[in-house]
């Protein structure tokens, strides 16, 4: 709330650049010095969230006018729908406006999608890529019509073109799954073993190998040890990896997994890197037996805290996500955009770990949450992302 509240209050100045000035020389240079001053004192003030590295450079021409692209995957997941609705009502707040389009997870339509937003002549793009290296060639006519370009959530691979890149702690998000599995199972005070099933995300999205890799990071050791037990022996992210991040998928491999490896014996945990997948796997357990007082589900972890997730929280049988506050990750993306667009320098806290392939993009990550039963009510409810009555 609080940088939304700024940047809307920054608004007024960028206001006074209009078009009142009867030379256009006069009228552009005052935009331009209006704009970067608006955003030098907006980023200045407490009101106006992190500012640490905000300055004015004079790239934009300070007019906070046209119209931002904003190009989301998928809406089969709730978070990519408030995602997009979230950015769409900054932007507008801030005077621009918006062609918000989602990809229905096919690649050629986010293609065509971006192709008809640079021929329309937007101003900035902000992309959370369904294939994260599929953009190269579209990119570069972005770049060649001089659109800036902002990666969202996902990391845009394979171009120089793409300037700053607004995301969570991706690789924090694996340790968090992974270590509520270690510490709900007690391993740390020596019991075990246990057997545990590896899920991993889209090998098309770079944030799956993060997350993948920061999960085994808590896990491997108490694999080599044989505290944890992979009885399907599948443990590499090629073995594990669920193209689109798909339920339906999930769900299968599960029911595979179950009746191959498990005639006998129990699945005590579950890595599940994302809560559409979660309930997929969910859903085979339970056909398999899983799910009373004498065959107990096992630990299933999850991200996102999706509705659905949170409800199947609350009853008992998905066991933990990991929340991620879109209306934060939206606040960064805008403030990256607008500061690019106005002539000041986005604020970012990583410019050493999101390399893709060509350049490191300049990121500004957030901190995801752990949640389950026990802070669901404080994390995602008193917070106000969902009301009481959504979650019951
Ligand atoms: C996002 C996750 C999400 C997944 C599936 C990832 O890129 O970071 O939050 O669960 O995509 O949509």
């Amino acid at each position: 709330m609080l940088a939304l509240t700024s940047l809307v209050a920054c608004r007024p100045a960028t206001e006074m650049g209009g078009t009142d000035q009867p030379e256009e020389f006069m009228r552009k240079s005052f935009v331009r010095v209006a704009g970067a001053l608006a955003v030098v004192a907006a980023l200045a003030s407490a009101g106006c969230g992190r500012s640490t590295t905000t300055e004015a450079t004079g790239g934009g021409d300070g007019e906070r006018t046209g119209t931002v692209g904003i190009s989301m995957p998928t809406k089969s997941s709730e978070r990519w729908v408030a995602d997009g609705n979230n950015m769409a009502e900054q932007f507008t707040a801030l005077g621009y406006q918006t062609d918000l389009q989602y990809g229905d997870d096919v690649v050629q339509n986010q293609v065509s999608q971006i192709e008809n937003m640079i021929t329309k002549g937007v101003k900035a793009l902000v992309i959370a890529p369904i294939d994260g290296s599929s953009l190269t060639d579209i990119l570069q006519r972005a770049a060649d019509a001089k659109i800036p370009v902002v990666s969202y959530d996902r990391l845009i691979r394979g171009t120089a073109n793409v300037d700053y890149y607004a995301t969570f702690d991706n690789f924090k998000v694996g340790v968090l799954q992974a270590s509520y599995i270690t510490d709900k199972l007690g391993i740390a005070s020596g019991k075990g073993p246990f057997n545990i099933e590896l899920f991993a995300g889209s090998p098309d999205d770079n944030n799956a190998t993060f997350f993948f890799n920061g999960a085994m990071s808590v896990l491997q050791p108490f694999i080599d040890s044989g505290k944890l037990v992979v009885k399907s022996g599948q443990t590499t992210f090629d073995q594990v990896a669920t193209l689109r991040w798909d339920g339906g998928l999930a769900q299968s491999r599960m029911d595979n997994l179950l009746s191959k490896a498990y005639t006998s014996g129990r699945v005590d945990a579950v890595l599940s890197p994302y809560d559409g997948m979660s309930l997929g796997i969910i859903s085979a357990l339970k056909s398999s037996g899983y799910g009373t007082p004498d065959k107990p589900l096992p630990i299933v972890t999850g991200q996102d805290a999706e509705l659905a997730s949170v409800k199947s929280i609350i009853a008992g049988e998905q066991t933990q996500t990991v929340f991620k506050d879109t209306r934060e990750l939206a606040k960064s993306a805008v403030q990256m955009a607008d500061s690019l667009l106005t002539g000041g320098t986005p604020e970012v806290n990583d410019t050493t770990t999101y390399e893709n392939g060509v350049k490191v993009v300049p990121a500004f990550l957030l901190e995801p949450v752990s949640v389950d039963k026990t802070n669901y009510q404080k994390v995602l409810v008193d917070s106000g992302y969902y009301t009481a009555a959504q979650v019951a």
